[in-house]
């Protein structure tokens, strides 16, 4: 099926990464950046595109992707859609309906704050795996994440994926003191039989409000992760340490 431009204003991707091993679990993919983010995550290390900057200093115009994508055909495995967040831009489904119209699957990495966006795209069989941040318990983002202070969308996000008929994972950057043995523990029962959770380690280079780790420089070590995973490991069907 050939993929011809839709109607819309066209796409200025924040970046694209040619070529990656483990962005979508199993597949050699694509990345595409969206620019732009509602969350401040202080450890962000896309400072760029959390504050709607091109991740590259050289936006990618959406012809552009696609004629790579197109190029690519039968190399490509899938195509990673991350941010920044994704969620947030308004042609989204429209990419994602380019982007399966040339026979790839996608993947979208999320923030969780955008659950109606989720459920269309799901409706729509636009997506084929969907990565979801849990970046504490969802009643904690406020302030230090997120300057809108909405646990309820983040909460419809986990139920959204839980349900759907897809391949999904929750992920948690382990970052003190937004992150603990309680906060893991209350998270994993939460997602209570979740297909997979990982755990990732937070890194404090090129971090979007490198002050926190002033205040904060004590941050989980990879013993500590090996104790979370024991945690929440029982709780969901796989557990895993990035
Ligand atoms: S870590 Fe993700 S959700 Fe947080 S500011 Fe960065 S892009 Fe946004």
């Amino acid at each position: 099926m050939e993929n011809k431009p839709d109607k819309g204003a066209p796409v200025f991707f924040g970046g694209l990464q040619k070529n990656s091993l483990i962005d979508y679990p199993g597949k050699i993919s694509c990345v595409l950046f969206f620019s732009g983010c509602n969350f401040s995550c202080p450890y962000c290390h896309n400072p760029d595109l959390a504050l709607g900057r091109a991740h590259t200093q050289q936006q990618v115009p959406e012809e552009a992707a696609f004629d790579f994508l197109t190029r690519r055909r039968g190399l490509l495995q899938g195509v990673v859609l991350t941010g920044g967040e994704a969620c947030l831009n308004p042609h989204l489904s429209r990419i994602c309906r380019r982007i399966k119209a040339l026979g790839y699957p996608v993947k979208l990495d999320t923030n969780g704050s955008r659950p109606k966006v989720l459920t269309a795209l799901l409706a729509e069989h636009l997506i084929d795996y969907v990565a979801m941040d849990i970046k504490t318990t969802p009643g904690a983002y406020f302030p230090t994440l997120r300057p809108i202070d909405r646990p309820q969308d983040i909460e419809a996000s986990i139920d959204i994926l839980l349900a759907a008929d897809i391949d999904t994972e929750f992920r948690t950057t382990c970052a003190a003191p937004l992150v603990n043995a309680t906060v893991i523990e209350a998270i994993a029962r939460r997602i209570q039989g979740a297909r997979c959770y990982a755990l990732q380690p937070c890194l404090t280079q090129d971090a979007l409000d490198p002050a926190f780790f002033t205040t904060h420089p004590d941050q989980p070590t990879r013993e500590d992760l090996a104790a979370f995973q024991r945690i929440a490991a029982p709780f969901v069907k796989s557990c895993l340490v990035r």
